[in-house]
């Protein structure tokens, strides 16, 4: 079922087989019918991740390039909306030769023959492919018989089939393995074999726990993995190889020891080791489902591990903030990507207090944007300064471009993906990048208006990146404050626990230093 740590259980098996040394493709599978996340509610769904091609996926994609160390492209995200149109499609150019088009063979085919596409384009060793959905939903039936016919067109040492299952808890304290034989039945009735039953479990599974699924659901009893909460999500490949998955799945797939990878290992440890904390205010619209900022957490965690400490974030609804007193104790503040003007004014409250009492600040995309408009209101003297996404104003600090415009008519999207950013020497930016191009992810339509430029300049706000030859700009800093930055681009897409993002990484230092010079005062 969702929710019950699928992508991280396929993320951590598939991070055991890159430490042995193997080049593993991730494939997510979303069986409902949207081509993509794009138009999906973070509300309900989380996140929406941005790839390097600029597709926009569910966050699991996300899970996968951290955890593996790979970049990948939307075609790495199978639904069934796009399987349906390719099928479509060849149905009406008159590929299928007149033949009724048929959920099997035709749907399943297209399956088979996407999942193998990409694990060859890719050279992959192994091609990890998650399955989102429940066993037994309508939604994903086509996509675990497409599977089933793998299973047996595929040699048995090339296939390995986990499944994740639940294993609560009574009100005894009683390891429950109901649900686990129950979901079994189902994958069997479908004609499915499990060679790997992951068990999600708020404690780790007891060795009687295990002979019973081994025994009732005909798996040995090695391929029993418990999959107890974790501390931390970076946690779980390391729990797995204590419960020895690696060397089934070696068993199994008659794989080797190629290599013995070490950096995940290493990462974890630091971790462990962190005693340090700084607070971090997150000023949003959808605080209330922390999934939608999923990777600003984790590229402060990647920070926080460089500079030897734990970010806790405090969540700030921007819709209270308009209403209230601004009072925040805390290290820093960052203002996320969003859309849509309900509690921006809230933002720029924190953004004001952030540039006036020196408080280090992060800015991402609408943070940009806001810091923009907060600045020519409060420095430049525009108090009219907004973005036209929301308002028609003299001061369309933020405005769309007309080539922009074009794109929109002809029913394109936002400025999507990779794009190369220029960072300028002798800035802030620079310092933390250390080089002059930079090539960072984007989801956006507005811009900073080139017509207001000069003048914000002129008031000492420093436009330190910038791409299309100078007619966007990309990153922002205040030099009068110890740290106050923030790009038009979305820094928090492309940090890996072992290639942290520089702008985090400097954000982080400085409220690391603002909270021990406070403590020292104190
Ligand atoms: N709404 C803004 C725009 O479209 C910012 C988008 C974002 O933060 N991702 O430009």
């Amino acid at each position: 079922m969702s929710g019950l740590g699928k992508g991280i259980t396929a993320a951590s098996a598939g991070r055991l087989l890159v430490d042995m040394g193997y080049k593993v493709v991730p494939i997510k599978v979303d069986p409902y019918i949207n081509i993509d996340a794009g138009t999906m509610n973070p509300f309900q769904h989380g996140e929406v991740f941005v790839l390097k091609d600029g597709t926009e996926v569910d966050l699991d994609l996300g899970h996968y390039e951290r955890f593996l160390g790979v970049e990948v492209t939307g075609n790495h995200n199978i639904t069934t909306g796009k399987i349906y149109k390719a099928v479509i499609e060849k149905e009406r150019k008159g590929d299928y030769l007149g033949q009724t088009v048929q959920i099997i063979p035709h749907v399943t085919d297209e399956i088979k023959t996407w999942i193998r596409r990409i694990a060859h384009e890719n050279g992959a060793d192994i091609c990890l492919v998650e399955i989102g959905g429940t066993v037994g939903d309508i939604e994903s039936m086509p996509f675990l018989e497409a599977i089933r016919q793998m299973q047996n067109e595929e040699r048995e040492e090339d296939f390995a089939l986990i499944h994740v299952t639940l294993v609560p808890i009574d009100s005894c304290g009683e390891q429950k393995t109901k649900p686990t034989q129950h979901s079994v039945k189902e994958l069997r009735s479908i004609g499915l074999v499990p060679d790997v039953i992951v068990c999600r479990c708020s404690e780790k599974l007891k060795e009687s726990t295990k002979r019973k699924i081994s025994l009732f659901c005909d798996v040995p009893i090695e391929a029993v993995i418990s999959a107890d909460d974790a501390s931390d999500i970076y946690e779980v490949p390391l729990k797995f190889k204590d419960e020895k998955l690696d060397t089934y799945l070696i068993n199994k797939m008659k794989l080797s020891r190629k290599a013995e990878r070490k950096e995940w290992t290493e990462i974890v440890d630091k971790l462990r080791k962190i005693e340090d904390v700084v607070r971090i205010a997150i000023v949003g619209k959808y605080i209330d489902v922390k999934d939608s900022y999923l990777s600003i957490i984790e590229a402060f965690k990647h920070a926080g591990i460089t500079n030897g400490c734990k970010v806790v974030t405090l969540w700030v609804d921007s819709e209270d903030l308009e209403k209230s007193e601004l009072k925040l104790d805390v290290d820093g503040i960052l203002i996320p990507g969003g859309f849509g003007i309900r509690g921006t004014e809230g933002k720029i409250k924190a953004i004001n207090y952030a540039r006036e009492n020196n408080i280090p600040f992060l800015g991402i995309c609408f943070g940009f944007q806001l810091a923009v408009i907060e600045f020519a209101r409060n420095k430049v003297g525009w108090s009219d300064a907004n973005s036209s996404e929301f308002e028609k104003t003299k001061h369309p600090v933020i405005d769309i471009l007309p080539e922009q415009e074009e794109i929109d008519k002809m029913g394109g999207t936002m400025r999507l993906g990779d794009i190369e950013v220029t960072v300028v020497r002798n800035t802030l930016a620079h310092t933390l990048y250390g080089m002059e191009k930079v090539v960072e992810r984007h989801r956006h339509r507005y811009e900073v208006n080139p017509e207001f430029i000069d003048d914000l300049k002129e008031h000492g706000l420093v436009f330190s990146g910038y791409s299309d030859g100078g007619r966007r700009m990309e990153i922002l800093e205040y030099p009068e404050n110890r740290f106050f930055l923030a790009t038009q681009f979305h820094p928090e897409f492309k940090s890996r626990p072992y290639a942290p993002s520089p702008p985090f990484v400097g954000f982080v230092r400085a409220a690391l230093e603002r909270s021990k010079s406070i403590r020292k005062d104190s």
